[in-house]
């Protein structure tokens, strides 16, 4: 399996574009394939999303080296995560930040996934079974927010809780066929930018 991550991290992230060592660390690093059901594991370094119940997907590996590297961290940050689904994205950021707390919706998938990753040894991060629109007010202001299902605009909450000079990626869209990835910084004035990036295909953010 690491001979096949290896070759994922070249040909899908290197060979794309993808150019922050650290994410490419991160990403060579996790066992992605402890994260999909059984039946998928075969197929879990290939170049797209995987099933993982509960009508959800993990995203491809590209989306999240490309969401990650967008997010530009740094190792003293406390991270914001919307959707845990599988705790895949939630694995690569915790190699990367000091803290993560992640929030997701279905019961079970926010369990199973609190117990794969404290079963894999990553130590830094709390999983919450909660509606992430509202975010996680306890622990705010996150420098870090990583949103991965789509809401129809951004939530009030998730804008409130971003610190100053910190940084949140989501996608947004009226539908799933016209969804984009933003990028949304707060200055030091606590003034909000809104830039567009990649167009994406995620799960709604169910509210
Ligand atoms: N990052 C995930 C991708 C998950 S798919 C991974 O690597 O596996 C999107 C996830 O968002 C799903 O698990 C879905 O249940 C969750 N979700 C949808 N609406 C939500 C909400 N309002 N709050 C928290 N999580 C939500």
């Amino acid at each position: 399996m690491k001979q096949q991550r290896l070759q994922m991290v070249q040909k899908q992230l290197v060979d794309r574009g993808i150019a922050d060592v650290r994410v490419l660390d991160a990403l060579k690093t996790v066992p992605r394939h402890k994260f999909i059901p059984e039946p998928f594991r075969d197929v879990a370094y290939t170049d797209g999303p995987l099933p993982i119940g509960h009508n959800q997907t993990i995203s491809q590996p590209y989306i999240v080296a490309f969401m990650t590297e967008l997010l530009n961290i740094e190792s003293h940050h406390t991270i914001l995560e919307i959707g845990t689904g599988c705790g895949y994205q939630t694995a690569i950021l915790s190699c990367l930040a000091k803290k993560i707390i992640s929030v997701e919706v279905v019961p079970e998938l926010s369990e199973s996934s609190m117990n794969r990753l404290s079963s894999l040894g990553y130590k830094n991060i709390e999983v919450h079974c909660s509606d992430g629109s509202q975010g996680w007010e306890q622990n705010a202001p996150y420098q870090r927010i990583m949103v991965t299902a789509s809401p129809k605009s951004i939530p009030e909450a998730l804008l409130d809780q971003l610190d100053i000079d910190g940084r949140m990626i989501i996608p947004v869209g009226k539908s799933v066929f016209s969804q984009e990835l933003k990028i949304v910084t707060k200055n030091k004035k606590g003034h909000i930018d809104i830039r567009p990036s990649l167009p994406v295909r995620f799960v709604p953010l169910v509210t």
